[in-house]
């Protein structure tokens, strides 16, 4: 949508070819259906939040950065709002409103939009693209074409990776496919037990035997097969590195991260003694949430019936280091229907970061996640998408135009 209104701003005759009844299917479901478009953030730490290929998109910030975003949206009579972590949102906390100012501005520069039009193939004479074949059998008639039909993930949104078999067809290199920002799968069996429990206030340290991950503060939610929340989201990318070089990944949750182990110790102590008489269970639910002291005993071999006073010093040592590392196995990621982002995707060697211009194929230019390039969570996603998507349709329309005068 991005690409289209900025070649549309400039003058060039658009053709948006949507295989949805709809646009922006995913879009309405960002940010919770709140849709983080951005990040309020520097550009080096904007930079720093992709994983190895952030500075191939140095070029498409220069000309159209967040604030640039900001602007446009704003300047389009929707208001945003800046929250924890310079997340930007609009102040109606609803994704709707940013998608009818794009669709706003796609009237606004007479994009002309086919819906229901799989795009099936980009026709190419001598490395040259000539027209946009669509599943129906139509062609349009065309010397440049941008591929924008998003990664692989959540496909009933409408990105079912068909942009990345066209583009292999035409000789792109596609870097293999990954879930990114995607949920965790854990060996152990009792997340099943605790799916939708959210731990508040707790850091994760995440291993692979030799190095390790310490998380910032945050949440954790139990899932059926495992665990998720912003934390483990975040850290997915690392972990799947790892589980992909054979390396077993553990995590320990800190689920006191306030407090050391021997300030743990003490309260435990207080705790114990200021009614012996109490059942364990009943004590502990003033450290933990309800639905996981169960879990926690288990793990720890004391027994539901154990009064405080009966615990014993190994016992109590048990379960400091328990709250201080709550162990965890992680078998897999979640599969990728799952996962907020594609990680891989149509591979950057062959692309010049200047224009977003395919350096295989005349004519043929590429925007937001059919690209090799993921982010963080926090808006990044989305920014690099914009930001990707000004550049491919300002190049391809200053092409077009150049080449009529
Ligand atoms: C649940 C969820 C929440 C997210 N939340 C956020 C967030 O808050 N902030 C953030 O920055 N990022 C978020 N993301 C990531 C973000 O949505 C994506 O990175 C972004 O949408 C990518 O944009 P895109 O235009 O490249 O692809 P898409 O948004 O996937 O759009 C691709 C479009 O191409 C169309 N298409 C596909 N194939 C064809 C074809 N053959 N012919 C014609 N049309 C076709 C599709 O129907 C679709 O309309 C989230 C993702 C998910 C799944």
């Amino acid at each position: 949508m991005m690409a289209a209104i900025r070649a549309g701003e400039l003058g060039a005759r658009v053709l948006l070819l949507e295989k949805n009844p709809q646009l922006g299917r995913k879009l309405l479901l960002t940010g919770k259906g709140r849709c983080n478009l951005t990040n309020a953030c520097s550009l080096t730490d904007f930079i720093r939040r992709f994983s190895k290929n952030g500075n191939f998109l140095r070029d498409a910030f220069k000309f159209f950065f967040n604030d640039d975003l900001m602007e446009f949206f704003e300047g389009s009579g929707l208001a945003l709002k800046v929250e924890r972590q310079q997340r930007v949102f609009p102040e109606t906390d609803r994704a709707s409103s940013v998608l009818s100012v794009l669709k706003g501005a796609l009237a606004r520069h007479n994009v002309q939009v086919v819906y229901d039009c799989p795009v099936a193939d980009i026709e190419v004479d001598d490395h040259q693209v000539f027209g946009v074949k669509t599943a129906d059998g139509r062609l349009f008639k065309t010397s440049r074409a941008i591929l924008a039909t998003g990664g692989v993930t959540y496909k009933e949104t409408g990105s079912t990776g068909d942009g990345l078999e066209i583009a292999k067809r035409l000789g792109h290199h596609i870097v293999a496919l990954r879930p990114g920002l995607v949920a965790l799968e854990t060996k152990q069996h009792f997340p099943k037990i605790l799916e939708g429990l959210t731990l508040k206030n707790i850091a994760l340290e995440i291993s692979n035997g030799s190095s390790k991950l310490q998380t910032e503060v945050g949440e954790l939610l139990f899932t059926y097969k495992g665990i998720s929340g912003p934390l483990v989201i975040t850290a997915s990318g690392q972990v799947a590195d790892w589980l992909r070089e054979g390396k077993a990944v553990t995590v320990a949750v800190d689920l006191k991260p306030g407090m050391n182990e021997t300030e743990l110790d003490k309260r435990l102590l207080k705790e114990f003694r200021l009614s012996p008489r109490r059942g364990v269970k009943t004590v502990f639910k003033s450290l933990l949430p309800q639905r996981m002291v169960d879990v926690f005993l288990n793990l720890a071999g004391i027994d539901f019936e154990t009064k405080a006073n009966q615990i014993t010093q190994a016992q109590r040592q048990k379960c400091v280091g328990l709250l201080k590392k709550f162990p965890l196995e992680i078998t897999r990621t979640g599969p990728f229907n799952t996962a907020m982002v594609t990680q891989g995707g149509v591979s950057l060697k062959e692309i010049d970061p200047k224009t977003m211009a395919s350096l295989l194929i005349k004519g043929l230019y590429f925007a937001g996640e059919i690209l090799d390039i993921d982010g963080d969570t926090g808006g990044f996603n989305l920014q690099a998408a914009f930001s990707s998507g000004y550049l491919a349709g300002q190049s391809a329309a200053q092409e077009a135009l150049d080449k009529k005068a």
